[in-house]
């Protein structure tokens, strides 16, 4: 990038006051001549660039999370304002990734934000060729009458020798990345106490 060329813009003090404020205004003067020699900060700021502020200054709150997406682990800040998440990033007190975050983690935002995600229950019927939207209540009695049926039908008391079993092998949970860390905690003591075996999340944390 080059300075226009400022002997075409006539003579007088004026004009050299404008190429004076033109010249410093350059990013590359002012990364020569000023204290951001690398350019990444000051010399390369815009008058409006210098204007914004980060989301994360103006948060109400900040939650700390686990990403959800691998078994790696990574801490995360979750910024919030309106009760709205506004922005995630890494948490630099957490001691398995020091504030990093891989791509797939920094774009945790849109996981949560997307206009694309799915907010009601969606249930094809047996042989129904078509989704439909259920009430979250109706979906959940679903779910919970079909557990419990399928929990009686397969429950074991003991083994062949007469061994304590108390569990049961029709039931099993598996979880998706996108499950976070809270939730994952809460059924794997759910589906334990109700004697499941297989439970299983893809990302292990
Ligand atoms: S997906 Fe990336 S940010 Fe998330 S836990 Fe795995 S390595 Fe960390």
């Amino acid at each position: 990038m080059v300075p226009p060329d400022i002997g075409a813009r006539g003579h007088g003090r004026d004009t050299d006051m404008g190429v004076r404020t033109f010249i410093e205004g350059w990013p590359v003067y002012r990364q020569l001549t000023g204290s951001d020699p690398l350019g990444r900060g000051a010399a390369v700021q815009s008058p409006r660039s210098k204007s914004l502020e980060p989301r994360t200054e103006t948060a109400d709150s900040v939650a700390r999370s686990v990403c959800p997406y691998c078994a790696v682990g990574c801490g995360q800040r979750v910024f919030v304002k309106d009760g709205k998440v506004v922005q995630i990033e890494g948490d630099p007190d957490s001691p398995i990734s020091r504030g990093r975050l891989c791509p797939k983690g920094s774009a945790s935002k849109s996981l949560v934000t997307s206009s694309l995600r799915q907010t009601k229950v969606r249930y094809r019927r047996p042989y129904g060729t078509d989704w439909e939207d259920l009430d979250l209540d109706v979906a959940m009695n679903m779910i919970a009458d079909r557990v419990v049926a399928a929990r009686n039908e397969t429950w074991q008391d003991t083994d062949a020798q007469g061994r304590k079993l108390n569990r049961t092998v029709g039931i099993a949970s598996l979880g998706g990345a996108t499950l976070d860390n809270e939730e994952n905690y809460l059924i794997k003591k759910l589906f334990t106490a109700m004697g499941a075996l297989q439970i299983e999340n893809q990302a292990r944390i």
